[in-house]
């Protein structure tokens, strides 16, 4: 790749000390906007003309190309010029080190992920970049995965999370100054769902409701996180699991669901708690000041409820109630 458009920037080359601190929780808008100026004015433009100053973490394939053709770019050099602002939603009080990921979909939408880490609970808790990425691409709806752009290398378990993944065809691996690779590339002789005899994978089954901003009532909580569950992908353990958060800011209730994917080799496995989260946090609003949460769950020879428990115990106290199915 040519002019590749993130080497001159010396925050994607080293991204501590850039301005983002990972002891902050809640989104910092100072430096998305610091991010959005640096972009070149025509990109600036179409962005600012779509959301104003709102913050997003989604873009529809439509605002794709248009920031393509006003920039000259391809996808995987704009995913590049792009991967700053995906870094803003980062968390990380662990690590203070900030990964960001931008997956594109084969229609060409975009979907932005960062790193998650949780203070007070144990590291096996954390979201990574890509983790993050294809979750926000999994809860809107795509169908596929074709193209990862990333700050740094992915690591081995995220290589091994993207296996699950639906992939189409020409799927690519986009670096910083380097060429797209393909994930048999980074995974070779690789242990994958159908050693399993698994065809089901992340992604391309249908889309699901995801938030609900007008909730009001326990039984939208409960119907939400029954659609997630149902909609989960544990095609290895039956534990089939969803979650939904009451946020209530100011008289606004709303509800975020979250649902589990399951890894063929297990430990990279995201929990439904994290999809939920991870959403919230890409909405760029407050993600700790849950009121209510339920899980459903398959109960399987594994359940996910103390897990989950002791997570949102850490962040906001709230007890999870538990509706629990019996395994079919
Ligand atoms: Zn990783």
């Amino acid at each position: 790749m040519n002019n590749n458009p993130i080497s001159d920037n010396p925050s994607n080359s080293n991204n501590k000390n850039n301005g983002l601190d990972g002891k902050k929780h809640s989104f910092n808008r100072s430096y998305w906007n610091e991010q959005l100026k640096q972009l070149p004015a025509p990109c600036r433009s179409v962005l600012q003309g779509r959301f104003s100053n709102t913050p997003f973490s989604f873009l529809s394939a439509t605002i794709v190309q248009e920031l393509q053709e006003a920039s000259g770019l391809d996808q995987a050099e704009l995913g590049l010029l792009l991967l700053p602002l995906a870094t803003s939603f980062a968390v990380a009080p662990v690590s203070d080190f900030f990964v960001g990921a931008i997956a594109f979909d084969s229609d060409g939408n975009a979907y932005f992920g960062a790193n998650f880490e949780f203070a007070g609970t144990h590291i096996g808790q954390t979201i990574h970049a890509e983790q993050s990425a294809i979750a926000n691409a999994w809860q809107l709806g795509a169908k596929d995965l074709a193209l990862l752009v990333i700050n740094y290398p992915p690591c081995g378990h995220c290589r091994q999370f993207i296996n699950e993944v639906k992939l189409a065809n020409n799927f690519q691996i986009q670096l910083p100054n380097s060429e797209p690779k393909s994930l048999t590339y980074y995974l070779p002789e690789d242990f994958s769902p159908k050693d399993l005899g698994i065809e089901d994978r992340i992604l391309g089954k249908q889309t699901q409701q995801s938030d609900n901003n007008n909730a009001t009532l326990d039984t939208d909580l409960k119907e939400m996180a029954k659609l997630a569950h149902d909609t989960s992908h544990a095609p290895y353990s039956g534990n089939k699991n969803g979650i939904a958060l009451l946020y209530e800011e100011g008289e606004n209730k709303e509800i975020v669901s979250g649902r589990y994917a399951e890894n063929c080799a297990f430990n990279p496995s995201l929990p439904a708690l994290q999809v939920a989260l991870n959403s919230r946090r890409l909405q760029g609003k407050d993600w700790q000041n849950i009121k209510q949460a339920v899980m459903v769950e398959t109960k399987t020879t594994l359940s996910q409820f103390d897990n989950a428990s002791g997570l949102l115990k850490e962040i906001c106290g709230v007890a999870l109630g538990v509706v629990a199915l019996d395994s079919y």
